[in-house]
């Protein structure tokens, strides 16, 4: 472990105190429900402004009492807590409207990350819009946007899937209309889960599309693997620790079609030039993709003679 001097704490102490101050010249209205993004693993992932909201709030709903009692606590917070779960949420919301129009600040949070994102929270946020009452955001830790950050994946679109059903026949489903999306495919994953959505991932998606696993972000196991779907079974089974913890799962998105066309082509063109000649394997691949026998031809040239440097 590395340790860093006591003049950079102390240096940084003096600056997060001289900034909690400008937080408390910050605007936080009353009757305005905060939702306040907590850290995804990493403790000290919370912003200045979402430890003065929460200890500025009336009172914190949130996904598990205990789970936001021990981050209060490792801040040194007191407040007091109501559960807001999945099953609870529609009541809550209705108690959380009577505290705002009462001119209360209330905080939602979740166990982790961003609420609303596979998390409860949509609902009461609905409710107090509905309501017509000021939401706020406090942004912060999402598992998806850490992920997509690491990816190296350069499209511009990404598409959150968020988990997918548990059910083989209703995930493939889920997963069918993906399959040509150029965009960055996002998805959560229950931590026991990896291998067998991993496996339906490449049954859909086949061998070449490239996948990355974000595992444990922010945690001392943090690991962050980019290959092929053909690969990404190997890569699990290379350390049994990987069977478990926590993942987000990112796939490419689609090549759009004249590329996946290209790869077409050039797939068949590698073949046939195993047993063929150039001229015989533009022929053939014009008959097989009905594409045009002199582009074929130019990239049936380019092929052999990289096949030749190879050899
Ligand atoms: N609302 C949260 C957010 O914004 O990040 C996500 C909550 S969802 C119930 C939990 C899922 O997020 C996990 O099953 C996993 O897929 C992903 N996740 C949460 N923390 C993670 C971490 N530290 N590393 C990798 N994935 C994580």
């Amino acid at each position: 472990m590395t340790t860093h001097p006591n003049s950079t704490v102390t240096a940084l102490t003096a600056g997060v105190q001289n900034l909690m101050q400008e937080v408390a010249q910050q605007s936080f209205p009353t009757r305005t429900l905060y939702v306040v993004a907590t850290p995804i693993g990493n403790i000290a992932d919370i912003s200045l402004r979402a430890l003065y909201c929460l200890n500025l709030v009336d009172v914190i709903a949130c996904e598990d009492t205990r789970n936001t009692a021990q981050l209060m606590t490792r801040y040194g917070l007191h407040k007091p807590l109501i559960a807001a779960h999945q099953h609870n949420e529609r009541e809550v919301a209705e108690k959380i409207v009577q505290r705002l129009q009462a001119g209360e600040r209330v905080a939602l949070v979740s166990d982790a990350g961003t609420p609303g994102v596979s998390d409860p929270g949509a609902k009461i946020v609905d409710a107090v819009r509905a309501a017509g009452l000021p939401i706020s955001p406090l942004p912060g830790a999402s598992a998806a946007i850490s992920a997509l950050s690491v990816s190296g994946f350069i499209q511009d679109q990404f598409y959150f899937v968020g988990f997918l059903a548990s059910k083989s026949g209703q995930r493939e489903r889920q997963l069918q209309p993906l399959l040509t999306l150029p965009a960055t495919l996002i998805f959560y994953e229950a931590p026991h889960r990896i291998i067998e959505t991993t496996e339906a991932l490449l049954a859909a998606f086949g061998p070449q599309r490239e996948i990355v696993f974000a595992r444990e972000l922010s945690k001392l196991f943090e690991e962050i693997a980019r290959c092929r779907l053909g690969e990404a079974m190997a890569w699990l089974a290379a350390d049994k620790h990987r069977e478990k913890g926590e993942y987000v799962i990112l796939l490419a998105g689609a090549a759009q079609a004249d590329e996946a066309k290209d790869h077409e082509a050039q797939r068949i063109l590698s073949i046939l030039l195993e047993s063929c000649s150039v001229k015989q394997a533009a022929q053939l691949a014009a008959q097989i993709t009905g594409q045009k026998k002199n582009a074929l031809y130019e990239l049936a040239l380019t092929l052999k003679s990289s096949n030749d440097e190879e050899k």
